[in-house]
């Protein structure tokens, strides 16, 4: 339509050939032509089904202009159907042509994300269940086992049963329920379409906020009522109530009719945000994340369709949903790496919450204590706003964070159980905290009993096969895993090189040993290990989130999933094992994620009346993160991190893009390594350094490769790219992932 509004029928009444442009869920380049049958009318976005080659797939309705592809008239196959759903809003549909020419990849790709569920795309069938019939069994004839008659019981006095349900309840196979409903002694019934989102009541009375808070509630009500874009950041230490402050915000989008999203760092990890959530609103959000099962995702993407789910709360995928009134973004904890998405297309949802923003016309909220690089030097040269909010709520104190130098204040082994990895300051203040009837955690980022293993012969490390990388002994598994291909084997009795037996000893603590060190040192303590392999999903993250609260822990160990947001308030001491761990890696963004995390893990101390101590054990206590965090000096620790990225000429101040190449063929790979810096772009304000080893230079049997470029930041990068990229053969058997943005560099 000449208007460029959407036309509610044909878009082709009047074409000579009707034509549409079909987007389907592949990586192919750009979208592909179909017949539209004379019948059937599409807008833009509209979602259909369409013949490649001998499958069918889904796909949307691309272009609003006829095809001008030159597939001939007669070779064109017609469009099988439309869906009964509402088409692609047209912001999303831009996004997608948005996220696709950003980071190169093919819209169809993007678009996959988009149509996660293709089973949403029909309508559900309604779920059929099981009802106890007012009929007599001795009457049937019919005997009635156990397995019946718990069936029976299971049925007594409920409500009607799924299929599932029934069999799981009573502990019986589908067989039974079914035999006793041919039988005549259970009523099949239609029971609608599962979960209703409620909308929550703008109405309800919140807390009453502090003086900051109300100002900076004010300020980011004002956004939601200008309805235009805008990027604000809630800068505020953690505890500071942050979260209610944005609840103000999404109150605000509600009432004017508007859909929300939250996007949360790690959805399955979240059960306190959602129970907060609940208890704010009176209603539970939509929630969507991977864990999900087929059933919830299908009811869920159609009820965000329909708008019948008018507050979403997700992970990063959550972006790519088809969201008709779509009116405000919130990215809580901004800066974390769990928002960069390393598969499939590599893109980054925070700065993609952005830009779905602008392309949507409306306000986002990023969120966080230690806001990252990116976002700070966005707040400096005024492109985005930020309101503070530098106290914690109801006069809590921040801790006192102070280092513990292990040069001086040496851990002692323990008689009978051997090395030990807490200096003896560390312990007394486990000890004082214990007798002072508190809780205490211990933090190590280090999931299993020991990072490495070696034969106390000759040396030898146990590597897994197809990475290069150590196995780590899980103890509690009887395992070593490797923790980056998932790759699992027995630990062995021999040493694979030299064949001593029982010689392997395992080095370096992981949160499993620590727990051994613990019960040793603390016999009375009920102590806890919170790591992601004992603690997975929602539900178990919830239990034991209550068990920490409800008191029946004293002594918590953990990895960095403790640090996500959790409230403790008995909770008074914090050890941190290892704080140069992060420190090493050799990455420019070391220094900043290891402040983050650090920062976020000293912010679960002392979150109520009582105040809490932070004790850092390091063996470099000068070192600039440290200072920071023992000085809470983190916006001196910004700007020295700022210059050190300025100098370095890196991201933020200039543009990056990852080029990694890998093949099980070494030879292959280095050779395309080597074509593509031959290739190399050769002009002013571009540098493209490598090729070297990726960061981990085999994964999952491949050979890695990789390549950095660099433009200024007032250069695009993705036409240089692009114009490289076509210059360079790259062989079947060598893959090229392009990482713009990479998260670590
Ligand atoms: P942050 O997200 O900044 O770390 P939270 O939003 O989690 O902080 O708030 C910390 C604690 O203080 C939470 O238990 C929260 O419910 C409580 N809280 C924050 N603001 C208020 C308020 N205005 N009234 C009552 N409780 C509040
Ligand atoms: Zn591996």
């Amino acid at each position: 339509a000449a208007d460029g509004t959407a036309p509610a029928v044909s878009l082709f009444d009047d074409a000579p050939v009707r034509r549409v442009r079909v987007l389907l869920p592949r990586p192919l380049d750009g979208a592909y032509d179909y017949l539209l049958p004379p019948d059937m009318a599409l807008e833009p976005g509209a979602l259909v089904e369409v013949p490649l080659g001998r499958q069918r797939l889904p796909g949307a309705a691309w272009t609003v202009e006829p095809g001008d592809s030159d597939v001939p008239e007669g070779k064109l196959r017609p469009v099988q159907r439309r869906f009964d759903t509402p088409p692609l809003p047209e912001p999303l549909r831009r996004f997608v042509d948005w996220v696709a020419a950003y980071y190169l990849a093919a819209p169809g790709a993007v678009l996959k994300m988009c149509l996660s569920v293709p089973a949403a795309l029909d309508p559900p069938a309604p779920r059929i269940g099981y009802l106890r019939a007012h009929t007599d069994a001795d009457a049937l004839g019919l005997k009635l086992t156990r397995a019946r008659r718990r069936v029976l019981e299971v049925l007594a006095d409920g409500p009607a049963r799924t299929l599932s349900e029934l069999t799981r309840e009573a502990g019986v196979s589908d067989g039974v329920v079914r035999g006793l409903a041919d039988a005549g002694l259970l009523d099949r019934v239609e029971m609608g379409f599962g979960r209703r989102f409620e909308a929550p009541d703008p109405e309800t009375p919140g807390p009453t906020l502090s003086e900051a808070q109300r100002m900076a509630a004010d300020q980011l009500c004002a956004k939601v009522d200008g309805d235009a874009f805008s990027v604000t950041l809630i800068d505020g230490v953690t505890g500071s109530g942050k979260t209610e402050v944005y609840f103000e915000a999404v109150i605000r989008a509600l009432a004017a009719g508007r859909q929300v999203l939250v996007l949360l760092p790690e959805i399955a990890l979240s059960a306190q945000w959602l129970d907060r959530f609940a208890r704010r609103f009176g209603v539970e959000p939509a929630v969507w994340h991977s864990e999900l099962s087929q059933g919830e995702r299908r009811r869920t993407w159609r009820a965000i369709a329909e708008g019948e789910a008018r507050v979403v709360v997700g992970a990063r995928s959550a972006l790519f949903l088809p969201y008709p009134e779509l009116g405000l973004i919130v990215v809580d904890e901004e800066h974390e790496q769990a928002f960069k998405q390393e598969e499939g297309v590599p893109y980054h949802a925070r700065d993609m919450a952005v830009v779905r923003a602008r392309l949507g016309g409306m306000p986002a909220i990023l969120v966080s204590a230690t806001p990252s690089l990116e976002t700070m030097e966005n707040v400096r040269a005024g492109r985005y706003d930020r309101v503070q909010l530098p106290e914690r709520h109801a006069g809590a104190l921040l801790p006192e964070i102070l280092p513990i130098d292990l040069r001086h204040d040496r851990p002692k082994p323990i008689p009978g159980h051997g090395t030990s990895y807490l200096a003896p300051s560390l312990r007394a203040a486990l000890q004082e905290t214990l007798d002072r009837g508190e809780q205490a955690l211990l933090f190590l980022n280090r999931r299993g009993y020991a990072p490495l293993t070696l034969c106390r012969t000759c040396g030898f490390r146990l590597q897994c096969p197809h990475c290069t990388a150590w196995l780590v002994e899980h103890r509690l598994l009887h395992q070593l895993q490797c923790h980056h291909c998932g790759f699992a084997q027995r630990p062995p009795t021999k040493c694979p090189d030299c064949g001593d037996a029982d010689s392997f000893a395992a080095c370096g603590p992981g949160v499993e040993r620590l727990g051994e060190e613990v019960a040793t040192l603390f016999p009375d303590a009920r102590v806890a290990l919170m790591a992601s392999d004992t603690v997975s999903g929602p539900e178990s993250a919830q239990r034991f989130v209550e068990s920490v609260q409800n008191h029946e822990v004293d002594l918590l160990i953990g990895t960095q999933i403790v640090a996500k947001g959790n409230h403790f308030p008995a909770l008074t001491l914090v050890g941190v094992v290892d704080a140069d761990l992060g420190l090493s890696g050799g990455d420019l963004r070391a220094g900043e994620r290891t402040y983050q995390m650090l920062h976020q893990v000293a912010g679960r101390a002392g979150r109520a009346e009582r105040p809490g101590r932070v004790l850092l054990q390091t063996y470099e206590p000068n070192h600039e993160v440290l200072r920071a965090l023992v000085d809470g000096d983190r916006d001196r620790f910004l700007e020295v991190e700022a210059e050190g990225r300025k100098s370095a000429g890196m991201p933020p101040f200039t543009r990056l893009a990852a080029l990694v190449l890998s093949s099980e063929d070494e030879a292959a790979v280095d050779q395309t390594a080597r074509a593509l810096a031959l290739a190399a772009p050769d002009r002013e304000g571009v540098e493209v350094l490598g090729p070297a080893p990726a960061p981990l230079a085999v994964l999952r049997g491949r050979h890695r490769r990789r390549l950095l470029f660099k433009t200024r930041r007032d250069l695009a990068p993705q036409p240089i790219l692009r114009a490289w990229l076509s210059q360079v053969q790259v062989p079947s058997k060598v893959r090229l992932t392009v990482d713009v943005d990479p998260y670590t560099f």
